[in-house]
């Protein structure tokens, strides 16, 4: 199939294998069949969950396997594979071979829908912008919609707006690293990069490749288009020189070429003019008053005025798992930040805080050296490790604060609670993954919220 020209693509009749069962992969599937395309749907894994995502595929009147790939993924004019999925994989090999076009999620929707994208992509900060940017573009002139990496397809919301069309509608994106390997037409209207870190070196051999992955979203762009990026993170210094589109920056610190400054007490406009008072947004910490001017500059572009950008930002609480506070015990601030899973999140949650605190850290070692907590450690009381990195991070730590390890994130949940007093944070920003104890840092946070509210009973 002939997918150079995405306006004469059309699906009616051609095979389309959709690999993995996700999220993702059913909404993927459900596009591919409503326009009328062949749909073989193919996931490596078993389960419950993906046994149900079958039954409701093949309810709709397409085929499907689940366990393992059958010959019959071969059998395609198009594959469409799911974010999970590695570019190096054997069967990705083996469909290069014969020549059979492979697209992301992503690229596929985006080849039915000519509504402006605003893509967010960095390695910290993409689901609280991504969620921000959504309210401030809600208004009678722009109706926004969030899709992407936050758990939405795009597949799913583009199949949405093909069946009832809406001229206001534009899309807010949030994209990871995995979800750009496979891109060839996309195309935002602006491409939002917040910050880029190590992360994810699990995946990617090294910086720059992960850093390429990244870019991959502004590859498509024209000089219609723009990029915003941060202009307190140096690795994107003089990156996008030689990129077409329009490049506007926001900084915390850099005044110069920003739509919005931040002094002491507020953030104003170019004339000089508030827009809002720091100490009437609600999000806690530096990093997300960065969020905020990202997405603020963002919506400044889409002609959101000034007014409805500092009623979001003063009303906006942000999102479950990220300094999500729990409760209060015993003059004790429980705070679940499971979602941090690098280093980099810890960082900037210890940075959050003129408090005490407890640190819950652990899980799966995801890569990083957690001695690069110590410059932010100043609060620290105590360190408990638990789960698969609990030794590293004791080497790296055990000998600059004081630290106890434990096996499960309950033990040492338990352990915060004696070890608490009055005015003390007990923050879980773990710095790892969460797959080694939990399904994924939602349930991980969602288990840690449970112990936590069922502490008092214990002490
Ligand atoms: P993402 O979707 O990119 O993972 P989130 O908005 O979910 O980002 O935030 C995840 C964690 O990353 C937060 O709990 C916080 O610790 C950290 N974080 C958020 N924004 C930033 C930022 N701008 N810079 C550095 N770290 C951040």
């Amino acid at each position: 199939m002939n997918i150079s020209n995405r306006n004469t693509i059309n699906l009616k009749n051609k095979m389309v294998t959709i690999i993995g069962l996700g999220k993702s992969g059913c909404g993927a599937a459900k596009l591919a069949h409503y326009l009328k395309a062949n749909v073989f749907v193919s996931e490596q894994t078993g389960g419950i969950e993906l046994k149900q995502n079958l039954r409701k595929i093949q309810s709709i009147g397409m085929e499907g396997e689940i366990e393992g790939h059958s010959e019959k993924i071969f059998d395609a004019d198009l594959w469409v594979i799911s974010p999970g999925i590695h570019q190096n994989a054997s069967i990705i090999v083996k469909a290069k071979e014969r020549n059979i076009p492979i697209v992301g999620e992503i690229e596929f929707s985006s080849w039915f829908t000519s509504a402006p994208i605003l893509a967010i992509t960095g390695s910290n900060g993409k689901t609280t912008t991504a969620y921000a940017l959504t309210e401030m573009c809600k208004t009678k002139e722009i109706h926004g919609v969030l899709a992407g990496n936050v758990g939405i397809p795009f597949s799913e919301k583009i199949l949405e707006d093909l069946k009832s069309p809406d001229s206001k509608r534009i899309f807010i994106l949030e994209i990871s690293s995995f979800q750009m390997e496979f891109i060839l037409h996309f195309k935002p209207y602006i491409s939002l990069l917040l910050n880029i870190t190590p992360d994810h070196l699990d995946r990617y051999e090294s910086m720059e490749e992960y850093k390429s992955a990244k870019f991959n979203m502004i590859q498509n762009q024209s000089s219609d288009d723009m990029i915003i990026f941060n202009a307190d993170d140096p690795s994107f210094d003089n990156q996008f020189d030689g990129y077409p589109p329009v490049k506007i920056s926001f900084s915390l610190y850099k005044k110069e070429n920003a739509i919005f400054s931040v002094n002491q007490s507020k953030i104003y406009t170019k004339e000089n003019d508030k827009l809002i008072y720091l100490n009437e947004i609600v999000l806690a910490g530096k990093h997300n008053l960065s969020n905020l001017l990202a997405a603020a500059t963002v919506a400044h572009f889409m002609h959101i005025p000034n007014k409805h950008i500092e009623k979001i930002m003063a009303s906006f609480t942000g999102v479950p798992h990220r300094l999500e506070s729990v409760i209060t015990l015993q003059g004790v601030d429980y705070v679940n930040d499971s979602k941090a899973t690098n280093i980099d999140s810890v960082k900037v949650a210890l940075d959050s805080f003129n408090k005490s605190i407890i640190l819950i850290l652990g899980g799966q070692y995801k890569g990083g050296d957690f001695k690069e907590l110590l410059p932010h450690a100043n609060n620290i009381k105590t360190v408990l490790a638990y789960g698969q990195a609990h030794q590293t991070i004791e080497t790296a730590l055990g000998d600059a604060v004081r630290l106890y390890t434990f096996n499960s994130l309950k033990d040492a949940v338990s352990k915060s609670h004696l070890l608490a007093s009055p005015g003390d944070i007990v923050l879980l920003s773990p710095g790892c993954a969460s797959f080694d104890q939990f399904d994924s840092f939602e349930h991980r946070g969602d288990l840690f919220k449970q112990w936590v509210s069922q502490l008092e009973e214990q002490k």
